[in-house]
Order: structure tokens, then sequence, then C-alpha cells
């Protein structure tokens, strides 16, 4: 049998935003009764549809959801945030309020004794070159100095002009371009010495097994929350398994 209690749970892509308060609840649902018997909670990457600096704890949407986090983390569940694209901008204010620990991307840990390097995805999108340019630049120091000095509206403002353009731009880019490029996932398998991924960004839930160098290697894709379905990784010594949320719901 096995103990619920002593599972590392996954999560990312859950983009939450007041407009999808269906998601919101479901993940609201996610906290209070799945997340505080974990073993410890990973989130993977955009959280929120948009976080533009720490002061977005303004928005009461964002403070429910930081304190909601907290709340789990105050059953004595370590709560990790690796920031994705949307949320990249998560500081130390936003970690204080949720109780949780900011990850490099990507970060390498022993799961149970087995490797993992766990990640966004989106550095892997390389054939998405125009990504990859303002991922590069959204990454500086001087960048991200002169976006946080904008006043917080304007800076809502930009994020979502950027996100409507990308938008767009991704109506006009084939399907192969916004997935991970396989010999650059492949290059992170050898680099990091690990046999097992777990990234999201994609939107493309999966798991995918490959060897690599003679060596088996093993590649979660974690769901999106887009809809009030959604799901996580849930791993033991056992291994890993797909879980839906709420549960019961199929997918
Ligand atoms: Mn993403």
């Amino acid at each position: 049998m096995r103990d619920v209690a002593t599972a590392t749970l996954f999560l990312s892509d859950l983009h939450l935003t007041p407009e999808r308060p269906g998601a919101a609840e479901s993940f609201r649902f996610f906290l209070a009764q799945r997340a505080p018997t974990a073993a410890a909670l990973y989130i993977l990457g955009d959280l929120f549809e948009a976080w533009v600096g720490d002061d977005d704890l303004a928005l009461p949407f964002h403070a429910g959801i930081a304190a909601d986090l907290k709340r789990v983390a105050h059953h004595g569940v370590p709560v990790h945030l690796l920031p994705g694209n949307r949320d990249f901008l998560a500081g130390p204010d936003l970690a204080r309020a949720a109780g949780l620990t900011l990850m490099e991307d990507p970060t390498c840990i022993h799961l149970y004794g087995t490797p993992t390097l766990l990640a966004h995805g989106d550095a892997w999108c390389t054939d998405d070159a125009q990504y990859q340019a303002f991922r590069a630049q959204a990454r500086e120091a001087d960048w991200r100095a002169g976006f946080l000095g904008k006043p917080l509206p304007e800076r809502h403002a930009i994020a979502t002009a950027l996100r409507e353009r990308s938008e767009q731009a991704k109506a006009g880019k084939r399907p192969e371009i916004m997935d991970v490029n396989p010999e650059a996932v492949a290059e992170a398998f050898r680099a990091h010495a690990v046999s097992r991924i777990i990234h999201g960004h994609t939107h493309r839930p999966a798991f995918h097994s490959r060897i690599i160098d003679g060596r088996s290697c093993e590649r979660w894709v974690l769901p999106d929350w887009y809809e009030a379905t959604g799901g996580y990784l849930a791993c033991d010594a056992s291994g890993c398994r797909m879980e839906t949320w709420p549960p019961g719901n199929g997918g």
C-alpha cells in the first residue's frame, strides 16, 4: 500500500488569474486537501498568469493565493517555487508572503535516491528563436531594474501587451517549434548527469522514456490548470505517477 503522506508533489502552469475562477478554486481545494499530506510541494513555474513584481501582492487575488500557500507551509510541508516565463519576477516578498523557497531554473534534487532535474521547460524550446531572445533579455539585471522601476499599472499593461503579442506569434508558428527541442533535452540529461527530468511549460502532459548515451532516461511533462481539472505528479520511492485534481475527474 502506498502511503500518500510520503509523496512529493510537482505541479506547474496554474496560470492563476481572477479571470479563471474555476481553476483558482480547484487549486485552493488542492492546497487545502492534498498538499498538506505531501512530503514536499514543488511548483515548477507559471503559478500566476502574470507576475510583474512583488508589489503584485497588492492584488487581493494574489495575496489570497499566497496566504493559502503559506497555510501549506504551516502544516510543515516545504513549498518551493521555480519561476516560469510568466512569473520570472517572483522575488523575496512573494516568497515570504507564501512561505515558500525560490529555486533556480534548472535545479537538480535527489528524489528518493534518483537524481532529478527540475525546470520550467521554456529554456529547452530552442527552436523558438524569437522567444529565446526575449528570455535572455528578461534575465538581464538592467532590463529587470528598468522594468521594475516602472509604475505597477504600466507593468501590467506591458505584460498584457506581451501576452497578446505572444499569442499572435504562436498562431503563426509550427506546433513543434513551441515544444522542447529533443537535442536540448538530451544535453540537459547529460550536463546534469540525471536520469529523470520533470518540467512544465509546454502544456503537453506526457511521460517520455528514451535511451541517452546508453542510459534509460525519463521525462515527465506536467499538465496545465487552465480548466477546473488540473493535475500533478506524485513521486515516492517506488517512482512517479500522474494524478488528476480533483480526484475522480478522469483525464
Ligand atoms: Mn510557461
